[in-house]
């Protein structure tokens, strides 16, 4: 079946106009775009009930066998490329990306409803900026070498093979880059599998990496459902990697699969991070930056969603806190006046709805909001004071504008609560004391522990979760080791001129 919106031309892909950009709906495999029996809807969090935005091919067990077998092809001919020349085709691809930000910023929004302007001067950028990371630190990685026990040793990283990716609806195209960018550099091809909610950026990227240079089969693209498709590229044994962002209940899945294998798995889950606030800090900063946890309607998996805050300063933190959060815009994420974008989905919407509903239920106090907003997708900025740490929406990811407060009453207990659910992705720390930032930096177990400020990051420090927040680490070297099977070369001294 094709949607009414579908132009097809004979050997080419299905494509949709998106916001004035015409996408590709097809699988892309070994080169080409590949049709599918079955599609699936992807509908505009901005515009629910109006027109299809896209039929997007569905994937199935044929498909996945095919994508597998294509990359194991491109694997022979991309890991064939010297470091040089891979470099140069990662550039090439950024420098596409940065051509076309516009445009997948605009194809992104409609997709999955983040803000506009800020796919477009952030996320889409910093897509580039990590092909380009990529390139230069496969050109500028020295091997080890030395000698022992009369032998001439050195270290190679030898590509691993085809890795599967696979990637969540939030931020789809600069979480994919990510991914991506490390797994190609390190000399792998990949099949990428993007979320079904949030189809439509990758295919825009599979498309760049034709005037990229990649060789056929080095990048290939499939879409579907996780269950479906997903679920059959992960269980392929010809697959040599397996790099997973999502939430935890899919990381076990696969983890099975990959286990079933033998495979190498990382993976990029869910967060419940807290946000801890000194009597020292700089109350308003801090509270400026608690408001902005609802960004991007809270589905961020870094966002600091429990709100810990020193007794002795909990009412003019709220107060402040309170104050920005009335001035936040729920609105069209086109629109440069908006703060605030629309969740994902209906049933998104409905789950996050369904955690403050039991809240309210079991007794917890909701501060603000706690209702879908009518007429859109939007939910109204959350906030909730539980009765007790065990509740639910302290110790769940809700993943939506749904934040909790509670209070400590010294740094021991703050470290404590803050160290008391599952997860341990990421954490916020706002005080003024160095001694403090250190000590506080150092006792909270998260992958990631800012202090006073938020998301910035080098992108070749570690990145990654602790506990149920995650396996590995992502960024810099630690995910080109992982793409890579380390080989000791031994020459024994002497016997070869
Ligand atoms: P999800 O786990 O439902 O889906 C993620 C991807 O897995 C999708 O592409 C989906 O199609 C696929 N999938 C589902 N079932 C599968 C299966 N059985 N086999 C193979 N693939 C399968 O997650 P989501 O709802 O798309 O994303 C939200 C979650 O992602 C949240 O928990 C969020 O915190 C997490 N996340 C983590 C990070 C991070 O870097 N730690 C970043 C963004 C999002």
């Amino acid at each position: 079946m094709k949607g009414a919106g579908a132009v097809t031309v004979p050997g080419e892909a299905a494509r949709y106009t998106v916001g004035g950009v015409s996408v590709p709906v097809d699988h892309f495999v070994g080169g080409r775009w590949i049709g599918s029996e079955h599609r699936f809807e992807s509908r505009s969090p901005l515009d629910w009930h109006g027109p299809v935005l896209a039929e997007v091919a569905r994937g199935d067990a044929t498909t996945a066998e095919a994508a597998v077998g294509a990359a194991v092809d491109g694997f022979r001919a991309w890991s064939a490329f010297t470091v040089a020349e891979r470099a140069e085709v990662l550039n090439r691809l950024a420098d596409l990306i940065e051509a076309n930000t516009d445009e997948i910023a605009k194809v992104e929004t409609l997709d999955m409803g983040f803000m506009y302007e800020s796919m477009r001067q952030r996320l889409v950028v910093r897509g580039a900026v990590n092909f380009r990371t990529y390139a230069e630190l496969i050109i500028t990685h020295e091997e080890r070498a030395w000698a022992a026990k009369g032998l001439h040793n050195t270290v190679q990283r030898m590509p691993a093979g085809p890795a599967v990716v696979i990637t969540p609806w939030n931020a789809p195209f600069m979480l994919s880059t990510w991914k991506l960018a490390p797994a190609l550099a390190a000399g792998n091809s990949v099949i990428h599998k993007p979320a079904e909610w949030s189809p439509l950026s990758a295919a825009l990227l599979a498309e760049l990496t034709v005037d990229a240079g990649f060789p056929a089969g080095a990048y290939n693209l499939v879409q579907g459902i996780g269950e479906e498709v997903g679920a059959a590229l992960v269980a392929d044994p010809r697959v040599r990697r397996i790099t997973f962002t999502g939430s935890p209940e899919t990381a076990r899945h696969i983890g099975r699969a990959a286990a079933d294998n033998i495979v190498p798995f990382t993976a990029e889950l869910g967060g419940k991070g807290p946000l801890l606030v000194f009597a020292d800090s700089d109350l308003d900063a801090a509270a400026h930056r608690a408001a902005w946890q609802y960004d991007d309607s809270g589905q961020v998996c870094l966002a600091g969603t429990r709100l810990l805050v020193e007794a002795s300063i909990r009412n003019e933190f709220l107060e402040r806190f309170n104050r920005h959060v009335d001035r936040l815009v729920l609105g069209d994420s086109r629109d440069p006046d908006t703060d605030i974008a629309p969740m994902v989905h209906p049933e998104h919407r409905d789950r996050v709805h369904g955690f403050v509903e039991r809240a309210r239920a079991g007794g917890d106090r909701i501060l603000r909001g706690g209702e879908p907003v009518e007429g859109s997708l939007h939910y109204q900025p959350t906030l909730i004071e539980p009765v007790s740490n065990r509740s639910e929406v302290v110790q769940r990811e809700i993943f939506g504008p749904v934040l909790t407060l509670q209070t400590f009453s010294d740094e021991a207990e703050a470290v404590a609560l803050a160290n008391s659910t599952d997860y341990g992705l990421s954490a916020i720390v706002f005080t003024t004391s160095a001694h403090r930032a250190e000590r506080v930096g150092r006792a909270i177990r998260a992958g990631l522990v800012w202090v006073n400020t938020f998301l910035v990051r080098d992108l070749t420090a570690p990145f990654g979760g602790c506990g149920i927040s995650g396996i590995g680490r992502e960024g810099g070297d630690h995910a080109l080791e992982f793409h890579s099977d380390l080989k000791t070369l031994m020459i024994l001294d002497g016997s070869v001129d």
